[in-house]
């Protein structure tokens, strides 16, 4: 489904700082690209899974430890 406007109806209103509308229950849908105010998981315009958490979780990097096999002469 593509966006028919009727997110708007949902749009989160505040101008609150970054970061502190997924607190507030504000949900961000990235097809509409709008913030909302909905219980759901998925955009009631179009359907889309709604952003519940600040994108700020780095991804985890798997240092690769090469064990230096010490080889004494
Ligand atoms: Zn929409
Ligand atoms: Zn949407």
């Amino acid at each position: 489904m593509q966006c028919n406007g009727s997110c708007k109806k949902y749009k989160a209103t505040g101008s609150t700082r970054e970061g502190g509308r997924y607190e507030q229950g504000q949900k961000r849908c990235h097809r509409c690209e709008i913030y909302i105010e909905w219980e759901g998981l998925w955009c009631p315009c179009c359907g889309y899974l709604l952003r519940t958490k600040p994108r700020g979780t780095k991804p985890k990097r798997r240092k690769m430890l090469m064990k230096k096999s010490r080889l004494d002469p």
